[in-house]
């Protein structure tokens, strides 16, 4: 037998009102309005629990009908909020694979948008009334735009690699630099992913050196293809030697094996014709003989989360055939994104303003210099005396693995608390508790908010403006 409960608590117990009660407050109905009958009602079980399990501990205090339906209602309200969403990323990192990387143009967002909307032609063959094929939409596009013979799309270029590995050298070897075995982030590393397509890895040359006769010396009956990977995250500087496409190309030919060529990121444009360091475009590794090319969609070209392999036409008709593809291929949203993005390219002139990665690499430091001009005052005035806002240059990265060593000039604030770390920790966590959270990066003892990456200015000071500062800065 449990021991009697003590007096007072069974008293508060009684005072809580009934779920029936609860339900009939002008809360509630608007609750269930919004949220619907069953999870409301659920809600407020669950709020009364809670109430019911305070006042056994001693620490509750009797609530009327309308408390528990505001609680209820909030803890909704709560739940309901995506657990994706919108953030400012001032990290100073573009594309950042963590933040979604590649933010869509206009154009590709409303494609998207119409493609969910509605039926549409996703293998559909207008003409003719039948079956038609999903890459339609593009293929025509990448031929275009990287002179290559034929393209297909997949889920990303992880599975391109994959792809194209599973169907060129499964059972076969595959030949790479050992300059070149690398790890792009999370599971996706180069012999990895080689082991799971079923090709045998070959590493040749050394870590900082690989020589032609390290190709020729190794390409045998068995080798099903020769692969140079553009090594997209980290750069090998000083004593080095690589072969470069053009002679990998050649001795490939030479031996009459093919050539795939993953570059990662790739880009569809002179980037110099922006301001920014030229990288090799898929359509000069294409000219250098790459018989197969695979690149991003969500990198530099600006667009989707997809995968392309682009090249020659008879190892696209054997990759289309592997029963792979199927399980890799991408659905109509992204599909009607990419389509409206590769079209931008049509118009370099317009690219730029339009294609919002390359618009916020292309930014000059003096656009940010300005902006951090304007909001330093608005900001300090909202941090109070013991956070020092300091307009100060910065530098970006492309992010992405692209262009490794290159960063970009750039301008932000410096936001820095007294008491150091503790607080500044403390001050990062109540930026990214915003509604519209504020990703910025640590930099030398202070928060640093890159301003590349901010285009909105009115929505990140009304964001701003529901700051709650912690403790020891209030
Ligand atoms: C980024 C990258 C990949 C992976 O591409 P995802 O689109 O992220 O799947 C593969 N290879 C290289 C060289 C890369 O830079």
């Amino acid at each position: 037998m449990s021991a009697p409960e003590p007096q007072a608590p069974t008293a508060a117990l009684r005072a809580l009102p009934s779920v029936d009660q609860v339900l009939k407050s002008a809360t509630a109905r608007a609750g269930i309005d919004r949220h619907g009958r069953e999870p409301f009602t659920a809600t407020v079980r669950r709020v009364l629990d809670e109430a019911r399990a305070a006042v056994r501990a001693g620490a509750g205090h009797p609530s009327g009908a309308d408390d528990i339906a505001e609680a209820a209602l909030s803890k909704l309200e709560i739940d309901a909020a995506p657990s994706l969403r919108p953030v400012f990323n001032l990290t100073g990192t573009v594309l950042h694979t963590n933040l979604g990387r590649a933010i869509l143009a206009e154009e590709a967002a409303e494609a998207a948008l119409a493609a969910m909307r509605q039926a549409v032609t996703l293998e559909y063959d207008i003409a003719e009334g039948g079956r038609g094929e999903r890459d339609d939409h593009v293929r025509g596009l990448l031929c275009e735009l990287t002179g290559a013979e034929d393209a297909t799309v997949v889920n990303n270029n992880a599975a391109a690699v994959l792809l194209v590995l599973n169907t060129l050298a499964l059972g076969k070897e595959s030949i790479v630099s050992r300059g070149e075995l690398i790890e792009i982030g999370g599971a996706f590393r180069m012999p990895n992913i080689m082991a799971r397509a079923g090709t045998k890895l070959v590493e040749v040359g050394t870590t900082n050196r690989t020589h032609p006769k390290d190709y020729l010396g190794a390409i045998g009956p068995d080798t099903g293809l020769v692969v140079k990977v553009h090594t997209s995250n980290y750069r090998i500087e000083g004593f080095t030697k690589e072969v470069e496409p053009r002679e990998l190309a050649a001795i490939a030919r030479e031996k009459g094996v093919p050539l795939f060529h993953d570059l990662g990121s790739g880009t569809l444009c002179d980037l110099a014709r922006y301001g920014l360091v030229h990288e090799p475009t898929v359509r000069e590794t294409v000219a250098d003989g790459a018989d197969i090319v695979t690149f991003s969609g969500d990198k530099l070209l600006g667009g989707p989360q997809t995968g392309f392999i682009v090249g020659r036409r008879d190892l696209l008709a054997a990759i289309n055939k592997n029963p792979m593809k199927r399980a890799l291929r991408v659905d109509k949203i992204r599909l009607a994104a990419l389509e409206a993005t590769l079209k931008l390219y049509g118009d370099p002139d317009r690219l730029a303003a339009r294609l919002p990665t390359l618009r916020l690499l292309a930014r000059k430091a003096g656009e940010m210099e300005a902006a951090a001009g304007r909001l330093a005052p608005p900001l300090q005035a909202k941090l109070g005396p013991h956070v020092t806002v300091t307009p100060r240059p910065c530098r970006s990265q492309i992010g992405s693995g692209a262009l490794p060593t290159a960063t970009l000039e750039s301008f932000g604030l410096a936001l820095r608390p007294e008491g150091g770390g503790h607080a500044l920790d403390a001050l990062a966590r109540a930026l990214r508790a915003l509604p519209v959270p504020v990703i910025g990066r640590m930099e030398d003892g202070a928060l640093v908010l890159d301003l590349r990456c901010l285009e909105d200015e009115a929505g990140f000071l009304a964001a701003f403006a529901a700051l709650e500062l912690p403790d020891g800065l209030a």
